[in-house]
């Protein structure tokens, strides 16, 4: 516990730092927790450190764990990993937040769930490789499908870029998803994550996604 408090203040302590090199004010930054592989005990312990917002990636995982953290008070959960449309009711009923919203149809039956819901849409901007995510041209249309529906409230965009060492790397897809945003209209940018936050926070983030530099390493994913 002790080593999550310690951690914690690491990472605040680098947003505070990456905020003033960028003339932003550390609370426009929103501190996502990121929980995937590590037990409801984690939640648990990082809720105790002050967290309140918290990102799973698998439905299923998030599932075996739901009912020991969902009464916790103030705690949001956020789906972060990619959601098969044939899963969008269960993931409807589990998370407070979608940030991967990739498709029209996978708003649409976000939105038949009937129940409100916020969410993002991912956007793939690295092109390459098979990342998920909504391409530039599909953009358009999946906004104008959440902003018909009448359960979800439009909260931004987000991406990952292709994982490097390096977080220079990311710069370009930072700075093209805060573009992008800007041209349709919409306020609120995942982006950033353990390796690459402070660039992220430089080009506009409202949010990072943080698990490794919270918890420690992975055993998998
Ligand atoms: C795992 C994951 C994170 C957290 O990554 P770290 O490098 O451990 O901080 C953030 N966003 C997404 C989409 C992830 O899958």
């Amino acid at each position: 516990m002790d080593g999550l408090a310690e951690a914690l203040e690491r990472v605040r302590e680098r947003i505070d730092r990456a905020c003033a090199r960028a003339g932003r004010n550390p609370s426009e930054i929103t501190l996502l927790a990121v929980t995937k592989v590590f037990p409801a005990s984690t939640i648990h312990a990082a809720w105790e450190a002050g967290l309140r917002e918290f990102g799973e990636n698998y439905v299923q995982e998030f599932e075996n764990k739901a009912s020991e953290v969902r009464y916790l008070e103030g705690a949001r959960f956020h789906l972060i990993g990619h959601l098969q449309s044939n899963k969008s009711r269960r993931a409807a009923e589990l998370f407070d937040v979608i940030q991967t919203v990739d498709s029209a149809k996978l708003a649409r039956r976000l939105n038949d769930a009937g129940r409100k819901l916020d969410v993002i849409v991912e956007v793939k901007l690295s092109g390459e490789e098979s990342k998920t995510g909504a391409s530039e041209a599909e953009l358009p249309a999946i906004l104008d499908a959440i902003r018909g529906a009448g359960n979800l409230n439009l909260k931004g965009l987000m991406t990952v870029p292709e994982w490097s060492e390096d977080a220079e790397v990311s710069r370009p897809a930072f700075a093209k998803l805060r573009a992008v945003a800007e041209q349709h209209g919409v306020s609120g940018l995942s982006m950033g994550m353990t390796n690459d936050f402070e660039v992220a926070i430089e080009e506009g983030a409202t949010m990072i996604r943080i698990g490794t530099a919270l918890f420690g390493r992975r055993k998998h994913a």
